[in-house]
This record gives structure tokens, C-alpha cells and sequence, in this order.
């Protein structure tokens, strides 16, 4: 399947509006075209909202954070296992990874450790949602910060708003 090139496309592949095979199509039309690819540097520039990336295998509590974090102004990224949330990282391109550690497929260690072995991957900040012995792995692996579950909204957000006031990583 091909793409044609038209108004908006950009937009749609930025938003998360194209999927499957028409995003794939669409990835394929970028590397050849400088025009869209010009398009999408301004659009992401103009975008000031934080892209979180959510990687929570818990349907109920992933449902919770993500509605947390648009309230709070920005843009969920959902991920149900450790697979989906490498691919949504590669995708979307993320500003700080939000990491359950027990999850299905890769766990959360083993995540992050894909997350910071990869160049372009590495600068997102981590925050573990664990304590305990898992979060000193978690630490260990690369996650910057810690996050004992259960949270409040509010730890969430000073989470948060830490991690990216530490500059990142
Ligand atoms: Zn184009």
C-alpha cells in the first residue's frame, strides 16, 4: 500500500490518528519526502504539550493514569506490555516514560534497558512505578526516579514535574 501526498497527513501521523498499515504507508512516504518531513519538525515544534509514555498492563489503572495525565494538560501514550511501549517510544517519540515494572512480554527492567541502550531512546526520562526490591533494579537499569504504587495524583505530577526539571536523565 502507498500514500498520497495531501493536506493534513502530517497532522494525522503527529496526532497518533493514523494506524496500522496507513501509518506504515506513511513512514515510507516520509523518507522520501522532504516536504512532509519539513512539515512534521514545525508541527512537533509547535506542539508544547509533554508526550508520557504509559506502560501499565493493569487495563483499570492504565485507564486511570492516562485520563490523570491529559488532565493535567498533556498527551497519554498507552502501552499495555514492555514490547508495545518500545514500539509507541520509537513512534511518538516520548518525553518521559512513565514504567510499571511487572509487565507482560519485557518487564520494566528490561525495558528500560532497551530504552537506554538505544541512541536515540536513551534521553527519556524513566520513572519506575514500583518500590521495593524491583525499583532498585529499576534504578539500576536507568529509571530516574521512583514512584511506590499506590500514588496520588499529585505525587504523579511532582514526579513528574522533578524528573524534567532534573533536565532529564
Ligand atoms: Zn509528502
Amino acid at each position: 500500500m502507498s500514500i498520497e501526498h495531501r493536506e493534513g497527513l502530517v497532522e494525522d501521523y503527529f496526532a497518533g490518528v493514523l494506524q496500522g498499515s496507513e501509518r506504515e504507508a506513511f513512514e515510507r512516504h516520509l523518507e522520501g519526502c522532504a516536504i512532509c518531513r519539513q512539515r512534521l519538525a514545525e508541527v512537533k515544534a509547535l506542539d508544547s504539550r509533554l508526550r508520557i509514555l504509559i506502560a501499565e498492563d493493569n487495563a483499570d489503572l492504565l485507564d486511570i493514569l492516562s485520563l490523570i495525565i491529559e488532565g493535567m494538560g498533556h498527551v497519554a501514550l498507552c502501552a499495555r506490555d514492555g514490547l508495545e511501549a518500545l514500539r509507541l517510544a520509537e513512534e511518538r517519540d516520548p518525553d518521559v516514560g512513565l514504567l510499571d515494572i511487572d509487565l507482560p512480554g519485557i518487564d520494566g527492567v528490561e525495558l528500560t534497558r532497551r530504552l537506554k541502550s538505544t541512541p536515540h531512546l536513551r534521553e527519556i526520562p524513566l520513572v519506575a512505578m514500583t518500590g521495593g526490591i524491583r525499583g532498585e533494579e529499576a534504578v539500576k537499569a536507568g529509571c530516574s526516579a521512583l514512584l511506590e504504587k499506590p500514588f496520588t495524583s499529585r505525587q504523579l505530577e511532582a514526579a513528574i514535574g522533578g524528573i524534567l526539571g532534573k533536565g532529564g536523565v
